[in-house]
């Protein structure tokens, strides 16, 4: 059932619009599915309204077990799940299926957690007082999330709320609709009470407008773009809401000379390539040491030119296409820039006679072109800078408004360390390409988001803190 779900129900659009789903890779339309707007979007707050008393009312344990049913469900169905999924954004199979199994987890674990919503006693200065903090959920949250991970990033909202006892109206990206609907067929099999869990479809501006303005919306948990993140923030200043923002990034890598060099520039590539570079944490600048230059170029190079670029659903294909026209013609203009800016193109960055592709580019970046640092490339781009020393390479590294995640690979600790503390990113990866993880918060610094997801905080960001004071006297 391809539809928007409310209160338990498959639903059309109110207005009856409808959205065509293109696949990125053949441009051909494969879907329709319903497109609403704010008329949807308030009857789902509306139902989530009505849940939330008695969705609080139960038990973590009570939750959990339903949560942990939704993980169930989502494994059995990862497979045909994860091919709908690459048919509407495009990323190879075995990443899709990957994607899936991780969305399973998240529910797995926040089933468990559900049960360990501590709070806190307080020792008070008066004999006769009895103080403590126990925590309660928010109410109804509004959860819009990207299209890059359309099933991660809504099931790490999702699990994440619904642990902690709150009801939720989510968006999913409007490019990757088949992924939410799919993800909320385990949530609705599983049993969920109508209107805990709700999924609207549609014009983003109106439903993101109607989650702002409703009162009963207390928290609004955004996936997306730094400049969406910012206009949510002007808006939720009316109502005052609590926000979640995870927003884009620019992650820098710094390798030192002391690293198999080969070794490093072969995972670099697939670290780099994954998703088509579309990943908000992924490895973009890389900086590596001068002495390891040109050996690092030459292997990236060579190796980025051996992926096979095409339609995920093939086998052997390791990078699939840009999630739209839109956002292939963005990487192309960034090359330009990049060119404009003293870069040179070693190889890739071209496109294909169909689909929204472009393939693998490795750019020698000698003088650091600006546009890298402060634009998030979120494609298919790998542009190296050298650098003599660990100062100067930190303050490349940080000049960027973003600070989501960094990298850093070398074999000595003590450089390790220095590197780790002095990057002002929220997530480091020393010698590890993937710094995240479902039972550890994700989140990031400056103008890469506000609060965290995944872990013990991602469930606590949903939920109020009470203080009780007692008098005994
Ligand atoms: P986007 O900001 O264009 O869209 C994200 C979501 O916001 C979509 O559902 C979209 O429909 C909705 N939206 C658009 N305009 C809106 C408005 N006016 N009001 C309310 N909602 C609106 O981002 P995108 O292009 O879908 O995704 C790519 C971006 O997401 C990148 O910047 C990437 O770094 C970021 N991202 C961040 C994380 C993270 O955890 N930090 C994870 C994935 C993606």
């Amino acid at each position: 059932m391809k539809k928007q779900y409310i209160n338990g129900q498959w639903c059309d659009a109110v207005g009856g619009g409808i959205w065509k789903v293109q696949n990125p890779a053949t441009e051909e339309f494969i879907a329709e599915v319903p497109y609403g707007d704010d008329r949807d979007c308030i009857q789902a707050i509306a139902a989530a309204e009505r849940a939330f008393d008695s969705w609080k009312k139960l038990t973590g344990w009570e939750r959990g077990a339903l949560l942990r049913r939704v993980a169930d469900l989502i494994r059995s169905y990862a497979e045909t799940f994860a091919r709908e999924t690459t048919l509407e954004c495009g990323k190879p199979l075995r990443e899709a299926v990957g994607e899936w199994q991780v969305a399973a987890d998240l529910f797995e674990w926040y089933g468990e957690e559900a049960k360990r919503a501590y709070g806190r006693v307080i020792p008070a200065k008066r004999s006769d007082r009895r103080m403590q903090v126990i925590l309660e959920p928010m109410g109804v949250v509004g959860i819009i999330t990207a299209w890059n991970f359309p099933a991660y990033n809504p099931a790490r909202a999702c699990a994440a709320a619904l642990a902690a006892g709150c009801t939720v109206v989510c968006k999913g990206s409007e490019y990757t609709p088949l992924s939410s609907m799919n993800l909320f067929r385990a949530l609705h099999e599983a049993g969920l009470p109508p209107g805990v869990a709700n999924l609207v479809n549609g014009d983003a501006a109106r439903i993101g407008a109607a989650l702002l303005e409703q009162d009963a919306v207390r928290k609004i948990s955004f996936t997306g773009s730094t400049r969406v993140g910012k206009l949510l923030m002007d808006g939720a200043s009316r109502t005052v809401k609590r926000l979640a923002l995870e927003l884009g990034g620019n992650a820098p890598v710094l390798i030192f000379d002391d690293v198999d060099v080969a070794a490093v520039a072969r995972t670099a590539v697939s670290g780099r390539f994954r998703n088509a570079g579309q990943v908000c944490n992924i490895p973009q600048r890389f900086y590596v040491a001068e002495n390891i230059y040109e050996d690092f170029l030459n292997i990236t190079s060579t190796h980025a030119q051996q992926l096979r670029v095409g339609n995920g659903l093939e086998e052997g294909v390791a990078m699939g296409p840009l999630i739209n026209r839109r956002q292939q013609q963005h990487v192309l203009q960034l090359l330009d820039l990049a060119e404009q800016q003293g870069a040179s193109l070693l190889c890739g960055g071209q496109t294909l006679e169909k689909g929204f592709f472009v393939t693998p580019a490795v750019v020698a970046d000698r003088s650091g072109a600006v546009v890298f640092r402060q634009q998030e490339i979120f494609g298919p781009v790998l542009p190296v800078i050298p650098f003599n020393t660990l100062d100067e390479a930190l303050r490349q590294a940080n000049d960027t408004p973003y600070g989501l995640a960094a990298y850093v690979w070398t074999q000595n600790l003590k450089r390790a360390y220095v590197a780790a503390e002095g990057l002002r990113f929220g997530m480091i990866g020393v010698n590890e390409w993937a710094p995240h993880a479902t039972e550890a918060p994700f989140g990031g610094w400056k103008q890469s988001g506000l609060g965290h997801e995944s872990g013990s905080e991602g469930m606590l960001e949903y939920m109020e803190k009470k203080l009780i004071t007692i008098n005994l006297s």
